[in-house]
């Protein structure tokens, strides 16, 4: 039997986290009913730097029941993507696979069997994909279907509609364990591990209690790292605008000269608006090389893992 983890990133979530701990601990107990899960599987807490009760909420717990309630708390609020790495991380070091879900219950705990038999069919990473939106705001809504789109574009791959609801195994975490970097985006890291993985569809519900804690602010912060952390694209467009504008000087060139030489321009128009058109576009085409070289450096200092082995058939022979 599998000993199962789920990690629940919570940052001010005293209002739901009653709730969140006792359906999670229920899903918990009907699998090992169900002999599915080994009966030590846990629920592990990570406090992101609140400044409510919710870690007096989750000591409490604990204290009840110290094998399944179990808690980190970082010592200030890093986001929700460092707060699920730390999770994460940990959570790898006891258990056989883990599950991410936010603290919300927003994701279904309805088809968490469905992802554990996925693992069990041997699938390293099984991601939880939203069916539809129409509980998000009309704002969320396209803005993120935007950013997904934009991802994909700048050749980010992610998997559609799937945010970090996600089960994974021991030796996909350990290899994400090498991703070091801190410029840190999960749903575009995880499918770069390369393993087996299936997806499991379900309807995204309203908060159980309290609302967002993803600000505008924060839900930038996050496109603009998803796209930056894995993509050198921008420059790469703006070293094309420069050539781009280069190309059109020489049509204007052309064009300038051709009305000087028929005299139908006032004095001095013709070497300022080449000058114009000629170091703009030198000047974005000198930019966007610097820029390309700065990439490059970018790239290189991540120090990310160059691949991931999956099955290895090297015993000596005998
Ligand atoms: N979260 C976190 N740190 C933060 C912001 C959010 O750990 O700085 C957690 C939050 O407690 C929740 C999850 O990340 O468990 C998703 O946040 P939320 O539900 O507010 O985001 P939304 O569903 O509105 O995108
Ligand atoms: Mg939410």
């Amino acid at each position: 039997m599998k000993k199962l983890c789920i990690v629940i990133p919570c940052y001010n979530e005293e209002s739901v986290l009653p709730i969140t701990a006792s359906v999670l601990g229920e899903v918990l107990r009907n699998l090992i009913s169900k002999d599915k899960i080994a009966e030590d599987s846990f629920l592990l807490f990570v406090d992101d730097g609140s400044t409510d009760r919710t870690w007096e909420l989750i000591q409490s717990r604990h204290e009840e029941n110290t094998i399944q309630i179990r808690g980190i708390k970082l010592s200030g609020n890093v986001g929700h993507q460092f707060a699920l790495t730390a999770g994460l991380l940990a959570a790898k070091e006891k258990s056989d696979m883990v599950l991410s879900i936010d603290a919300d219950l927003q994701d279904d705990v309805a088809v968490i069997e469905e992802m554990i038999d996925k693992f069990y069919e041997g699938h390293d990473i099984v991601y939880g994909v939203r069916k539809e939106r129409s509980t998000d705001t009309f704002l969320k809504r396209t803005t993120a279907q935007l950013f997904y789109k934009l991802m994909g574009w700048f050749g980010v791959k992610t998997v559609y509609n799937h945010a970090d609801f996600r089960l994974m195994s021991k030796r996909a975490l350990e290899e994400f364990a090498k991703y070091t970097e801190t410029n840190l985006f999960l749903r575009g890291i995880m499918p770069m591990l390369g393993y087996p993985t299936a997806n499991v569809y379900y309807n995204r519900k309203e908060r159980a209690a309290g609302k967002t804690k993803y600000s505008l602010r924060k839900m930038c912060a996050l496109a603009f790292d998803g796209i930056s952390s894995f993509s050198i694209k921008p420059i790469s467009m703006v070293l094309g605008m420069g050539v781009g504008i280069l190309l059109v000087t020489i049509v204007a060139i052309i064009y300038a000269l051709v009305s000087y030489m028929r005299g139908e321009v006032v004095a001095g128009w013709t070497s300022l608006i080449l000058s114009v058109w000629f170091l703009g576009g030198l000047q974005l085409f000198a930019l966007g090389l610097v820029g390309k070289y700065i990439g490059k450096i970018y790239i290189e200092t991540k120090h990310r893992p160059r691949y991931h082995i999956e099955a290895e058939l090297m015993e000596d022979e005998e």
